[in-house]
């Protein structure tokens, strides 16, 4: 059975949502896309800034490109305060409950975007209480409340 439905985001023009109650720790729909190079990344203009949305560091070596209409998992927006994860599992990516979701809930994850001098484009209206403004992983949200202290 589909965990996840369609939805029209609060956050963003699509988005998913939970179609069922989910429990924490289940796996909700595969992050799809092909393997492309760091090499790859660098060279193509592609994978400009706007694109770098839907690319996933798998290692050292290659990137996951998840910009493509069948990996429905790039539907789901970025919050400060997500209720999803992406892990791995046999080499795969996984969109993960990281808590218990209530039907109709949208899906989160935390994008995980490094803070560099481009944050500023990355806009965040995830209304999250503790939001701050900006794309920006857990752990370099602090910086941006450093540069500005009153986020509104
Ligand atoms: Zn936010």
């Amino acid at each position: 059975m589909k965990l996840y439905k369609n939805k029209k985001s609060n956050i963003h023009r699509h988005g998913l949502s939970a179609a069922i109650n989910i429990k924490k720790g289940q796996k909700i729909i595969q992050y799809k896309g092909k393997k492309v190079t760091s090499n790859q990344v660098e060279s193509n203009p592609k994978y400009n800034n706007e694109k770098e949305i839907y690319l996933f560091n798998l290692n050292k070596r290659y990137d996951l490109d998840g910009d493509f209409k069948f990996n429905t998992a790039r539907l789901i927006n970025h919050s400060c305060n997500p209720n999803c994860e992406v892990l791995e599992e046999n080499k795969r990516l996984w969109i993960f409950a990281m808590r218990d979701i209530k039907k109709n809930e949208e899906l989160t994850y935390d994008y995980g975007f490094s803070f560099d001098k481009d944050f500023k484009q990355y806009v965040c209206k995830c209304g999250s209480k503790n939001c701050v403004g900006y794309i920006v992983r857990e752990g370099s949200r602090w910086r941006i409340k450093k540069i500005r202290p009153v986020l509104v």
